[in-house]
């Protein structure tokens, strides 16, 4: 029996296959670059007016710019965005808008407020102008080529988390696609005399299969791509036909839940053997969990998970997520869920050895703050408290004795709003 530590190791020297997949830019928020990408136009692509105003060509201009004395410039041009101009005459002044091109010999833009049209409404070629402020310096309100991203140096670096400003930046240089990792496709295996499909009728003994709705969930919370595979009886050869028919299915990763415990009718870890799988660990000092198998069946990682929902999903975030979001790109800390340490609103007693998850709520008390609350009782065949959860709390091996208000770390779910 592995320590949660030891398993956490043992699971983060597994990876998944994996692919590479081009997605339009549309579709390509929340993944990973699977290569870098370099600048491919210099941004600005030319010099260009950062401001309304009028292009001048101060480096001349302010020669002869006589402070207080009243000098005119012809207006020449009139330069909207997105429209070509023409080059700058002597003595002349370009009425140009933010974005546009700034003409050839002009090289500061004087915005509009510090400019007075001469007898004129309107800036149209030929309308004479004055300076009511001149510029601070020449090159003001210019936007020049290449000033933020040169052609050549690097725009993004591989493995590189695609925001919305990170799809802008690329949409600015022109692309339409991106090479990301492609998402892993994760077959799920129930397992259970038991199971039946929600909508049909239950005969006594019988329940609702829910792991395989739970995993789906949490598989695509990761990023990865679900594949449900149905439910085997509780039989070798029913268990076998469910993994091969999972393996049919070309998936990254393989998780099946129930059936690896000790039970007399727990064939999964067998059924694995007789398939040839290699197996890695079975069994973690942890509660909820304790009952999970970690190996590879014909290349493919396999998790079986352990029957109750919360073991299962309390597994799955610890050990599945991880391998789910290293295949799409994260650092192996990224792969982890968050942590945050909180006061306890109410102590905690454990006498049992093993290290324990307790499905815990962010709550607020007068005395303490925020902090963590149970979310309900902790057996680990209740999904309503799991519902509630916005965190597992640690509690290490061995005997603990926490009083109310001891700071305490919990791995917030994926899912939790705060
Ligand atoms: P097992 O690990 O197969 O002994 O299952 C442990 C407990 O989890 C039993 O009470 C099962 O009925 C329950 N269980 C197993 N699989 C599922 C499932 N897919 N959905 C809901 N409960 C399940
Ligand atoms: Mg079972």
């Amino acid at each position: 029996m592995k320590s949660l530590a030891e398993a956490l190791l043992a699971c983060e020297a597994l990876s998944l296959t994996q692919r590479v997949e081009r997605v339009p830019l549309s579709e390509a928020r929340g993944r990973h670059l699977s290569s870098a990408l370099s600048v491919a136009q210099d941004a600005p692509r030319w010099d260009q007016s950062a401001m309304d105003g009028y292009a001048v060509n101060w480096r001349e201009a302010s020669k002869s710019h006589v402070e207080g004395a009243d000098r005119h410039y012809r207006v020449g041009q009139v330069i909207a965005a997105g429209h070509p101009p023409q080059a700058l005459q002597e003595g002349e002044v370009a009425r140009i808008m933010t974005g546009a091109p700034l003409p050839e010999n002009a090289d500061t833009v004087v915005i509009q407020e510090n400019v007075e049209l001469i007898d004129a409404e309107r800036a149209e070629p030929g309308v004479w102008v004055r300076f009511t402020q001149r510029p601070r310096h020449v090159g003001e309100h210019v936007r020049l080529r290449g000033e933020e991203l040169n052609v050549g140096m690097g725009l993004l670096d591989v493995g590189r988390l695609l925001n919305p400003a990170g799809l802008a930046l690329c949409a600015s240089q022109g692309l339409t696609s991106l090479e990301v990792w492609a998402r892993p496709r994760v077959a799920i295996l129930s397992t259970g005399d038991e199971l039946r499909a929600p909508g049909t009728a239950l005969e006594v003994g019988q329940i609702y299969a829910s792991n395989a709705t739970l995993l789906q969930g949490m598989i695509e919370e990761a990023g990865g791509v679900a594949v449900d595979c149905g439910v085997a009886r509780d039989s070798a050869e029913d268990t076998r036909e469910g993994f091969l028919r999972a393996l049919a299915q070309k998936p990254d990763l393989i998780l099946s839940s129930g059936g690896v415990s000790v039970g007399d009718f727990d064939p999964v870890k067998g059924t694995l053997a007789d398939l040839g799988a290699r197996l890695d660990f079975w069994k973690v000092k942890m509660k909820p969990g304790k009952p999970l198998a970690v190996g590879e069946l014909a290349g493919v990682p396999v998790l079986a998970l352990p029957g109750n929902p919360v073991s299962a999903a309390v597994s799955f975030q610890l050990f599945a997520r991880p391998l789910i979001k290293r295949a799409l790109g994260s650092s192996v800390e990224e792969a982890r869920l968050r942590r945050a340490r909180l006061p306890l609103l109410e102590p905690i007693e454990k006498k049992h050895a093993r290290a324990e998850l307790i499905r815990v709520a962010r709550r607020t008390s007068a005395h303490h703050g925020e902090g963590w609350a149970l979310a309900g009782g902790q057996s680990s065949a209740w999904l309503s408290p799991l519902e509630r959860a916005d965190a597992l709390l640690i509690v290490p091996e061995g005997e603990v004795s926490w009083g109310e208000g001891t700071r305490a770390e919990a791995l917030v779910l994926p899912w939790a709003t705060c």
